[in-house]
């Protein structure tokens, strides 16, 4: 009998990493490190991260692929893609991650951090009175599975959260609203603003001068997702005028974020180089696993994207 065989491809993660995880978890799979991957008729399941264009088209019996990663904007929208249930990484140390950036950013911001960091790069000792937490209000845009854990976190550090997603969530701790119609009064009511939203042709562009304006004057905003959702040269005007006081930024338009790219001259902000969260492989292959054993039994996999949503 024929083992089920599935090829990996991924500029990025570390394919040992990758087979020594998910062959303990599925002994009898035959892990396949592209271009080594034999006869592409032979291949059932696909883990990839950013492959290249016409990938797929080399692979006629695949049955799932996986995405290395959350976000899926840059897989869901291929012509080579043929269709086959697509799921995503979702794993509890990804979450932890992502749950632990946030908590650092809203920190740093509801507790000063920013100003001390300046003031001692001018050598002053500079006190700001504290502000309990209660009165600071967190927006969170983006409820699913890194928005709700962050938002109820910051919900449980004591923060005034706000929570907004496509569809009603009922989040305890969180005040949460949703659809395009709640947004503005969300944005208009927080002085940190979150965005933990996938990319897709809704949220392309949906944080732009008209939003980033309503929002209250010096806010700050943290981006751990996507650039794209946010016009880059809005927040960027937004934040020489000062009508957003400072952002944390983790994704950009282009990366390695270029050289002459205002951002890096602007002191308000904050440059981490998209590594907000990242996948254990030890941690997310039991899902992975999991994954391609539901489909051998003919059922959807875990963390199943909707490719026509998105997301
Ligand atoms: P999910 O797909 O689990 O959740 C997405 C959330 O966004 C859902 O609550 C969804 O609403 C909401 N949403 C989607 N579209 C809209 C819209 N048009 N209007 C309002 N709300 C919307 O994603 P994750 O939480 O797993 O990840 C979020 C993103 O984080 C990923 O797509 C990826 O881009 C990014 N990411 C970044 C990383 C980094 O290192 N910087 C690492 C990992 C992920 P609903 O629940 O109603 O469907």
């Amino acid at each position: 009998m024929t083992r089920d065989a599935l090829v990996f491809y991924s500029p990025v993660d570390d394919p040992r990493a990758w087979k020594e995880a998910l062959t303990s978890e599925l002994p009898d799979l035959d892990f396949r490190v592209d271009p080594d991957v034999g006869d592409p008729a032979t291949i059932d399941y696909a883990l990839v991260w950013v492959p290249p264009t016409g990938f797929f088209q080399r692979f006629p019996n695949l049955k799932l692929v996986t995405n290395l990663g959350a976000g899926v904007d840059r897989l869901v929208r291929r012509d080579d893609l043929v269709p086959v249930p697509i799921s995503r990484l979702s794993d509890p140390g990804m979450v932890a991650l992502m749950t632990s950036y946030v908590v650092f950013a809203v920190t740093r911001y509801a507790r000063d951090i920013h100003i001390f960091e300046r003031a001692q790069r001018r050598g002053e000792w500079h006190y700001v009175h504290p502000r309990p937490l209660f009165e600071i209000k967190v927006g969170v845009l983006g409820l699913g599975e890194l928005g709700a854990p962050a938002a109820q976190t910051l919900a449980g550090m004591g923060f005034d959260v706000r929570g907004w997603s496509r569809t009603q969530k009922d989040l305890p701790g969180v005040a949460c609203s949703a659809g395009p119609e709640a947004l503005d009064n969300l944005l208009a009511s927080c002085e940190i603003v979150v965005s933990l939203l996938p990319l897709t042709p809704e949220s392309r562009g949906m944080l732009g001068a008209r939003e980033l304006a309503l929002m209250p004057k010096g806010a700050k905003f943290i981006n751990a997702s996507r650039s794209a959702v946010v016009d880059e040269a809005a927040l960027v005007a937004a934040l020489r005028s000062g009508a957003i006081g400072e952002a944390t930024l983790d994704v950009f338009d282009i990366e390695p974020l270029p050289a002459d790219h205002p951002y890096w001259t602007l002191d308000n902000v904050l440059i981490t180089p998209h590594l907000a969260s990242i996948t254990v492989p030890a941690l997310a292959a039991r899902d992975v696993a999991e994954s391609i054993k539901r489909v051998r039994r003919g059922e959807p996999p875990l963390h199943a994207v909707d490719a026509h949503r998105g997301y």
